[in-house]
């Protein structure tokens, strides 16, 4: 019996060649997406073999019912969960007002945290029941981390002392640090919460479930759809500008089947991690235990991120 993994974001770039590694590793992949013809599409279109290798189910992160709906529709398909891939983000980057969720939050860190904060502490429950090794991985980026070069590109994230999200993150309120709507720092804030969250869920369940939480920057994928909402020009130099002059671009499928190792290789079975890869763009590139930002390493903010998030999701 095949092992079962739930990638959120399956329908495009790192998740959707997470998904076809994985398959082809002999995992039975849930594609979480929001737009079911458009992942069956995908995942034809990478060539996954379908008999037997993954499902799509509906998730729409940016609603956090949504999320709570797709949870009940797993636990009803009867499959055990072996690992969840925390992977669906939206960026972007020239909107001038923020968007919103269902609930009025705002959209981008809806999306890429507060929706995946509620997916990772209702399905604790299902990866607990696992009989192999659970592991629970979410997405990180470099860009959440001013001490490297690809963080150090302003806005830099900053969570402040979270008033945004003390103060209910409903309008006119629309940043976690409570300060004016800045697009592109609210996708690098989400980041930084990843991170956070990843971190918290090591320091709180890990002992007692036995599940290994992990987080990872697999490269620069600059040619994933992520940047669909930028200028033009920047998609077209963007991926030539971190082939030649950061080198830290990747292809989808490099990315994919690092995401891919995170999850299954015995090698990285090891809780609170954050892997990177040297040589970012090599093949053989190893990969390593990567420090990650203050902020994102402050126990302090990542328990009060906690306490706040719980509230706004409704488990608190
Ligand atoms: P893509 O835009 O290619 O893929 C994003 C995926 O998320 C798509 O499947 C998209 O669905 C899905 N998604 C967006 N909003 C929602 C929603 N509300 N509900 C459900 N699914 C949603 O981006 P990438 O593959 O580049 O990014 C994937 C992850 O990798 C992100 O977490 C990103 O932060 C991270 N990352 C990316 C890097 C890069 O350079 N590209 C670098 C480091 C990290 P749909 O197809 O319907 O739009």
């Amino acid at each position: 019996h095949k092992p079962t993994v739930v990638i959120t974001g399956a329908s495009s770039g790192v998740g959707l060649y997470a998904a076809k590694a994985l398959a082809e590793r002999g995992w039975y992949v849930v594609m979480a997406c929001r737009d079911i013809a458009k992942a069956q599409l995908a995942a034809q279109s990478v060539g996954i073999p379908h008999q037997g290798s993954y499902t799509i189910m509906h998730i729409d992160l940016g609603s956090l019912e949504s999320v709570r709906q797709f949870v009940n529709n797993f636990r009803a398909s009867g499959n055990s969960l072996d690992a969840l891939v925390c992977n669906a983000a939206i960026y972007m980057p020239l909107i001038k007002e923020p968007l919103r969720s269902p609930e009025g939050y705002e959209l981008t860190v809806t999306t890429n945290h507060l929706g995946h904060f509620l997916l990772c502490n209702l399905m604790l429950e299902d990866l607990k029941k696992s009989s192999s090794q659970p592991r629970l991985v979410i997405l990180g980026t470099v860009t959440h981390n001013p001490d490297e070069l690809g963080g150090k590109i302003p806005p830099r994230p900053d969570l402040g002392d979270l008033q945004g999200f003390a103060e209910g993150f409903k309008k006119p309120i629309s940043m976690i640090d409570g300060k004016k709507f800045e697009p592109v720092k609210a996708y690098k804030d989400s980041k930084v919460c990843n991170v956070l969250t990843m971190r918290e869920l090591h320091r709180r369940y890990h002992e007692s479930t036995g599940i290994a939480f992990s987080s990872l920057y697999p490269g620069c994928v600059a040619e994933t759809p992520l940047f669909r909402n930028h200028y033009p020009l920047f998609q077209k130099i963007f991926p030539l500008f971190q082939k030649y002059i950061t080198g830290g671009y990747v292809s989808q499928e490099l990315a994919g089947e690092r995401v891919a190792a995170v999850v299954a290789d015995p090698e990285y079975n090891q809780s609170g991690a954050y892997w990177s890869w040297g040589n970012r763009q090599n093949k053989d590139g190893k990969s390593f235990v990567q420090k990650v930002s203050p902020q994102a390493r402050d126990d302090e903010k990542g328990d009060r991120m906690w306490e706040l998030s719980a509230k706004l999701v409704g488990l608190a």
